[in-house]
């Protein structure tokens, strides 16, 4: 805000009056991302769809990614309020380390947007753009009870296993609730049966997100409770997991033969992911439009230096461990093979080509 006036002051002393000023794109200040990962094609997309809408705005961006690494995004940041930027949009890697140095950009008095993922223990966070996470998990165990459903008819009960998003990663608890707010009535009633007993984040989590890591425990899954039994579902909270997931159990005949390939979800709609589903082995896929939470949060960030009322539709879910931070959540939408056209192509996400 400071900043912003005492630039427009300048251009007043330039111009001599701010009314005959062109407004150029780009000089209303320059908006710090900070991203985790190009290793997941989703953030390389929420990335370009936030540098194209801030400038159509007026702003300069300084986007980063971090590749998954906290010290790195951390130096990222640091780096960023050095330069004083005039607002930073972070998706954190690991939600609680970031504290000290928003301290430092709230003393500069440079706001702070929490981007997908919440930023946990800090009272400096203005905003949170997101999906509704619970949602999500409930999506994807809704998609995967219909798949066991429509797949396995005659079985009961199902063998399911659970996998977990990133324990460091406030989301990937919504998530795994949400899922079980769905899985655990059918667990209880005995139409679900997790065999290896595997469940609760603190045993079925993935560290930072990593595919090779969801292979290496679906091998283990498989070879400690399936020798002789069959696996016909698998909760999996994001398509980088599925993937390896995937690949495990093609490892073992599963999808060959009569050993029908089990009901695998997903999260983001990956190229790679699409691909799949439309091979029938991955089942479904969550979509998130990253373009409608890229205007979410730069909305919210006009607000903080213009003026204005950010979009906030919820102020009671995301408490950070120091405050509840406002909130805007935007709706995920399930994709699988009866749909994937409708709601990724129509909706200009995706071109045919890029899938076929
Ligand atoms: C995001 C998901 C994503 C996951 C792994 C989560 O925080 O909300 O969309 O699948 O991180 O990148």
């Amino acid at each position: 805000m400071t900043r912003l006036k005492t630039a427009l002051a300048a251009a007043v002393l330039v111009t001599g009056s701010l009314i005959t000023a062109p407004v150029l794109a780009q000089d209303k200040g320059t908006i710090g991302i900070a991203m985790p990962t190009k290793s997941s094609a989703r953030w390389i997309t929420d990335g370009e769809s936030m540098v194209k809408q801030f400038e159509e705005a007026g702003y300069a961006t300084d986007l980063q990614y971090a590749e998954d690494d906290i010290p790195n995004q951390l130096a990222q940041i640091e780096n960023m309020i050095t330069k004083e930027v005039d607002a930073l949009v972070i998706a954190s890697i690991d939600g609680t380390t970031l504290s000290n140095a928003l301290a430092n950009a709230a003393a500069l008095d440079i706001p702070v947007i929490a981007y997908d993922r919440l930023i946990r223990e800090s009272g400096d966070v203005s905003y949170y753009a997101t999906f509704d996470n619970f949602k999500v998990g409930v999506q994807q165990a809704t998609s995967l009870v219909d798949g066991l459903k429509q797949r396995f008819p005659d079985v009961s009960p199902w063998n399911v296993e659970l996998f977990g998003g990133s324990p460091d990663d406030n989301n990937a608890y919504f998530f795994y609730d949400g899922a079980m707010s769905v899985l655990q009535p059918l667990i209880d009633d005995g139409s679900i049966n997790i065999v290896s007993g595997q469940t609760g984040m603190d045993t079925v989590g993935t560290l930072r997100w990593d595919g090779a890591v969801a292979q290496a425990r679906m091998d283990n899954l498989l070879s400690a409770n399936y020798t002789d039994k069959t696996v016909h579902g698998v909760l999996s909270p994001y398509d980088g997991l599925s993937i390896g997931i995937l690949s495990s159990l093609k490892g073992v005949g599963y999808g060959s033969g009569d050993q029908k390939m089990p009901i695998v979800t997903g999260q983001d709609a990956e190229v790679q992911s699409v691909k799949s589903i439309l091979n029938d082995e991955q089942y479904s896929t969550i979509f998130k439009d990253t373009r409608e939470l890229a205007r979410v949060t730069v909305g919210m960030v006009q607000a903080l230096l213009e003026g204005g009322e950010p979009e906030i539709n919820d102020t009671e879910t995301y408490d950070n461990g120091v405050l509840v931070v406002p909130s805007y959540l935007l709706e995920p939408l399930p994709v699988d093979k009866s749909n994937w056209e409708e709601r990724l192509i129509d909706t200009g996400y995706y071109t045919k080509d890029q899938i076929e």
